[in-house]
């Protein structure tokens, strides 16, 4: 779906005419951050002229409705009229739009502002980089980013959890980019056997766009916890998990039931060896 058009109709011979009467450049324009996103870059744009977002939308046509998807599809007549309006033209509006994205690209961007870094947001940015699922610091000025809804206290959590984090993180944007289909699996193995430690509901993609940044750092921390032994994981965890976890687990390996069955093996054999020590112990004492 595209961002739509107020009136009159898009495309007509009468719209053209509309437009270039009542469109008038800006007195003042901005200058996009490159990693900036069209939204963001409006609302500066508006703050610049002093006029509400809402109020320069309605004015280049475009339905303030449909703001969620202003960063990721805009009609050709749509971004001609803004690039017209701001003094830029239409290349630079369409680069502040996602690109075409994968399928695991797309379910793990959000498409509604996710993350902020404290510095940048203070001279209104709003970067592409803070919606993905992958992104723990913010690429220009290296600040930890903070969930925009939810609990806050971010800064409480262990410098451990952090770095292993930014290692997974690593991991699973290295994995998108490459769209690698085997890396990308592996990662979200990781993530369900986080959340089954968690008792977080949803899906892995979900998870790691969780407004609760305990959850989010935990799934980007057992990416990079995977990567080693991820069958002998799967087992340790599989052992001390309740039926929901269990089920994640399984759903987890559902196509899979030659690497669940060998997950099973581990598991049972772990367990076998609890039981063998804790029947030496109880003997001795
Ligand atoms: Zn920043």
């Amino acid at each position: 779906m595209d961002a739509g058009l107020v009136t009159p109709c898009a495309g007509s011979a009468a719209a053209r005419k509309f437009w270039s009467l009542t469109l008038r450049p800006l007195p003042k324009t901005v200058l996009p951050h490159p990693d900036e996103l069209l939204s963001g870059w409006l609302a500066r744009l508006a703050a610049a002229n002093y006029c509400s977002f809402v109020d320069l939308l309605v004015h280049v046509g475009i339905d303030p409705r449909h703001t969620i998807m202003l960063d990721f599809a805009l009609e050709t007549e749509a971004a001609e009229r803004i690039a017209a309006f701001a003094r830029t033209d239409v290349d630079r509006v369409q680069s502040l739009l996602f690109p075409d994205l994968t399928q695991t690209e797309a379910a793990l961007t959000a498409p509604v502002p996710l993350h902020t870094c404290p510095n940048c947001s203070r001279q209104g940015l709003a970067l592409k980089h803070w919606r993905r699922a992958w992104a723990v610091d913010c690429q220009v000025c290296g600040a930890l980013l903070t969930p925009i809804l939810g609990k806050p206290g971010i800064g409480l959590l262990s410098d451990q959890l952090l770095r292993r984090a930014r290692v997974g993180a690593a991991l699973l944007g290295s994995a998108v980019t490459l769209n690698s289909v085997g890396q990308i699996r592996r990662a979200m193995r990781g993530v369900a056997f986080a959340m089954a430690l968690k008792n977080a509901r949803g899906t892995p993609a979900a998870a790691l766009q969780s407004y609760n940044p305990e959850v989010r750092l935990f799934c980007l921390a057992a990416i990079a916890a995977v990567q080693k032994r991820p069958l002998l994981k799967a087992a340790l965890f599989t052992t001390g998990i309740d039926d929901f976890a269990r089920v994640a687990l399984l759903r987890t390996y559902h196509k899979e039931a030659r690497l669940l069955a060998t997950v099973d093996r581990i598991a049972c054999r772990i367990q076998r060896r609890v039981h063998t020590l804790r029947s030496r112990n109880s003997e001795q004492t």
